[in-house]
C-alpha cells in the first residue's frame, strides 16, 4: 500500500535522529555545544578547563535527551577520569560508559565510545 499516510509515517521515520542501539553504532556527530535541548542523540565537544582537564560533554546516544560530561585523560587510566587515545576528532575512550539511573525513567544506557563511535552493549 502506498496510501498518503504511509508516505508520512515512513517520511518521519527516515527524519527521525539516529540512535545508537546493540549492534548499530552511531558515529559522533561533533558540535559547539552539546548542552543544548535540540543536540542530537550522539552529539558530543570537547571541554577544556586548565585546572581540571579535559571532558567529553556528550548527549546520550539512546536517544533519551540526556546529557552528560565525562572526565577523559590521555594516557594511563587515572582515578576520576575515563582513559582516551589523544584522538580529538575520532577518540577510543575506557572503560564503558554506564548512565547511572537517578529515576526510573532514566536510560540506564551502558555502551563505548570506540573511533569516534557510540557502540551499546
Ligand atoms: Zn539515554
Amino acid at each position: 500500500m502506498n496510501t498518503p499516510g504511509n508516505k508520512a509515517a515512513k517520511k518521519a521515520q527516515q527524519n527521525a535522529p539516529a540512535r545508537s542501539a546493540p549492534g548499530r553504532p552511531l558515529p559522533i556527530t561533533w558540535v559547539q555545544s552539546a548542552f543544548h535541548e535540540t543536540a542530537a542523540p550522539g552529539s558530543a565537544n570537547w571541554k577544556v578547563y586548565d585546572n581540571h582537564g579535559r571532558y567529553l560533554e556528550y548527549v546520550c546516544a539512546c536517544g533519551c535527551g540526556e546529557w552528560r560530561n565525562l572526565p577523559v585523560k590521555e594516557g594511563e587510566k587515572v582515578q576520576g577520569a575515563w582513559h582516551w587515545d589523544g584522538n580529538l576528532t575520532a577518540p577510543t575512550i575506557k572503560p564503558s560508559i554506564q548512565h547511572v539511573r537517578h529515576e526510573p525513567d532514566d536510560c540506564n544506557w551502558h555502551g563505548y565510545v570506540t573511533n569516534g563511535q557510540w557502540v551499546t552493549v
